[in-house]
């Protein structure tokens, strides 16, 4: 029996933890993939108050260290189910938890475009991770697809290893920081492909290229690469939870900066929610918050 069960060990989560524990509760964090959550493949912070560089892997590991070391748990299940009552139940691949009060913390998934053979081209030239798979593509020329911070940042992590980057987006206003931009644009191996949308995705066994469409012009063109590099943003996945706490049609848990989700002793912390600024800073907010909204039941 603990008092709080955090499900999700992201920014939002491990920060639920650490203020949970210095609350003086028990705690427990279950994740079902690897700790750190989205920010672990971020190769620079540059915008967490206070830490002017960071790795997205020192960060997560910060956080996470800090967590165990205040006697939080960790267990590394995937949650299936939770029962709501005054005692609530939590139930993994592997076993069941009680607890007195659950911070959902899930935060989001990579959004796929939604392309035939996207899937199955995954690991054969499709990737959602310019970090991990980047080194594959040393010399070979990629695609990016996207226009906020992330594919800009995965535009000039590739430009270092590949020989040409082509920046695919729909727009020819980034939604991303402008001063990542600027430095895209001095880079010549980077060349901006913009009011473009993917149509297709050329290879059979293995990518050869990508068919883009101008939305200006209606031009379809054919651009050859070994790689493409999706970033177009995040989804949530609270599914498992749509029994114990309302979803909005995009499926973000509804939750305000309370982070109450309606239901008695269950919260929502971090992307998982319904919010208009999804960012680190507002993830740890956010943890914080449930926490000690948590600690009080
Ligand atoms: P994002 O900001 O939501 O941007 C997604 C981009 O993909 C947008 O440019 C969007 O175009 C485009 N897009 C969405 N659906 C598309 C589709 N079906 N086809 C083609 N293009 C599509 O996502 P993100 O870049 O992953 O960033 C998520 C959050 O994390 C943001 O708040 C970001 O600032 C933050 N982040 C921060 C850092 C950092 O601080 N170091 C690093 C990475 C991410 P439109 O612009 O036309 O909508």
């Amino acid at each position: 029996m603990y008092d709080i069960i955090v499900i999700g060990a992201g920014t939002a989560g491990l920060t639920a933890g650490i203020y949970g524990s210095r609350a003086g509760k028990s705690v427990l964090i279950l994740e079902q993939k690897t700790y750190g959550g989205q920010i672990i493949n971020t190769p620079d912070i540059e915008n967490y108050p206070g830490l002017a560089h960071v790795s997205g892997f020192q960060f997560a590991q910060g956080l996470y260290d800090q967590a165990i070391g205040l006697g939080v748990d960790y267990k590394s299940e995937g949650v299936v189910s939770v029962t709501d009552g005054d005692i609530k139940v939590v139930k993994t691949s592997e076993a069941e938890y009680e607890c007195k009060a659950v911070i959902i913390a899930t935060g989001a998934k990579n959004r796929p475009l939604g392309l035939e053979k996207e899937q199955e081209m995954v690991g054969a030239g499709v990737s959602y991770c310019a970090t991990c798979d980047g080194a594959f593509f040393r010399n070979k020329d990629v695609a990016v697809i996207g226009g906020g911070n992330t594919a800009l940042e995965d535009a000039a992590f590739l430009s270092n290893y590949c020989n040409k980057v082509y920046l695919i987006h729909r727009r020819d206003q980034f939604r991303g920081d402008e001063k990542d931009v600027a430095l895209l644009r001095e880079k010549e191996n980077v060349e901006f492909v913009l009011d473009s949308v993917p149509e297709s995705i050329l290879g059979d066994d293995m990518v050869s290229g990508i068919r883009v469409k101008n939305v200006k012009t209606d031009a379809v063109t054919d651009i050859s690469v070994k790689g493409i590099f999706i970033a177009i943003g995040q989804m949530p996945d609270n599914n498992a939870f749509s029994n114990i706490v309302k979803l909005d049609d995009q499926g973000y848990i509804i939750a305000d900066e309370s982070c109450e989700t309606g239901t008695k002793g269950i919260y929502a912390a971090g992307d998982c929610r319904t919010k208009t600024v999804r960012q680190l800073t507002t993830a740890a907010a956010d943890g914080a918050v449930a926490a000690l909204a948590a600690a009080k039941i």
